[in-house]
């Protein structure tokens, strides 16, 4: 199938060319961007002018940051394409919403990606959680702003999310690999003076079974990233750490099973994605992007120090 890429930026020149080119079901036919293009791909300004040049084009999949990605996305809708969406899958719930209700009036398939669940030990860590009772969850989220965001100035920006663009990574693991719901009880967001949205978060949840579960967000961490969490059980404890890529079971590794799961999170992006076409089928799960708007919503601000690239 025609797949266009637009939002030539970092996370498309890492991940998305990559996986496309690995992939058997993908075709890299156009791209769509205001500066940005792919050597040897078609590149356009805009989406109306891809389709009229390239209307073999399937599908679209949008990796320009979440504010303006609404109206790319509903663009792509009314074109009658299917459209595929980096996380988070916008910058407010009720767009979502909009967008998954669009999709299914237009017939097309619409999917909300959370590249972190496709990590290479998530589904064991579930599958083991499966049948416990958990008693305490703490999840760390912690890196370098200046690493992995280097002058991105958007994700200080309102609707930007701050630290909230990598935790969600961990609430997106976590909202997937919980038996239980959860919801935010409470939160403390630490926004530096001269920016809109928080450096660091504490978030502490609710559980209906009552185990205490918490979480950690911090943008200034130096050297090694903490991309963890840990839940124990009453029956053992798991460390699923790397960012959902090592898993250790009462202190002891866990091997990697040969299988998909080993193939790298965005090519298992790009294989979902073909099968929900094939299929006729939508994924938008937004539990994620709720426990961050709840955060917003209920959080406590206290200002910090300010940050500069
Ligand atoms: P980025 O490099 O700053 O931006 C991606 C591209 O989006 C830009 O090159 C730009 O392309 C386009 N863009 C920026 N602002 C725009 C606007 N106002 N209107 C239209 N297009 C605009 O960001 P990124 O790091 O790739 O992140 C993009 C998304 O991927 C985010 O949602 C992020 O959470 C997610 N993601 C990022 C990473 C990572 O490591 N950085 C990892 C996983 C997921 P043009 O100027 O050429 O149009």
């Amino acid at each position: 199938m025609k797949i266009a890429l637009a939002g030539i930026g970092k996370i498309a020149r890492d991940q998305h060319v990559p996986a496309i080119a690995g992939s058997s079901d993908w075709d890299l036919g156009a791209t769509v961007s205001r500066s940005g293009s792919v050597e040897g791909v078609p590149s356009f300004t805009s989406l109306a002018e891809m389709f009229e040049a390239h209307p073999e084009v399937e599908v679209v999949s949008l990796c320009m940051p979440p504010k303006p990605r609404f109206d790319y996305a509903a663009e792509v809708i009314r074109a009658g394409r299917h459209v595929m969406l980096e996380k988070p899958p916008g910058a407010t719930l009720s767009e979502c919403h909009i967008l998954r209700d669009m999709a299914a009036a237009a017939g097309v398939s619409i999917y909300a990606t959370w590249h972190s669940r496709q990590a290479a030990q998530v589904a064991a860590a579930k599958a083991w959680l499966a049948e416990r009772a958990l008693r305490h969850v703490t999840v760390i989220w912690k890196e370098d702003v200046r690493r992995w965001h280097p002058g991105q100035d958007w994700v200080f920006e309102a609707g930007g999310l701050g630290v909230f663009d990598p935790g969600i990574n961990g609430l997106s693991i976590l909202t997937e690999i919980l038996p239980d719901p959860v919801h935010l009880r409470s939160a403390e967001l630490l926004v530096p003076e001269n920016r809109q949205a928080p450096i660091a978060a504490r978030l502490a949840f609710h559980h209906t079974g009552g185990a205490q579960i918490s979480a950690e967000f911090d943008w200034r961490q130096e050297g090694e990233e903490l991309w963890t969490i840990e839940v124990e059980t009453e029956d053992g404890a798991i460390r699923l750490s790397e960012g959902g890529a090592s898993l250790h079971i009462d202190g002891k590794e866990v091997a990697q099973v040969d299988g998909a799961a080993n193939d790298g999170e965005y090519p298992q992006l790009y294989s979902q994605m073909a099968m929900l076409v094939r299929e006729g089928r939508s994924e938008m799960d937004l539990r994620p992007l709720a426990l961050v708007a709840d955060a917003f919503l209920l959080g406590e601000r206290r200002v910090v120090a300010p940050f500069e690239f």
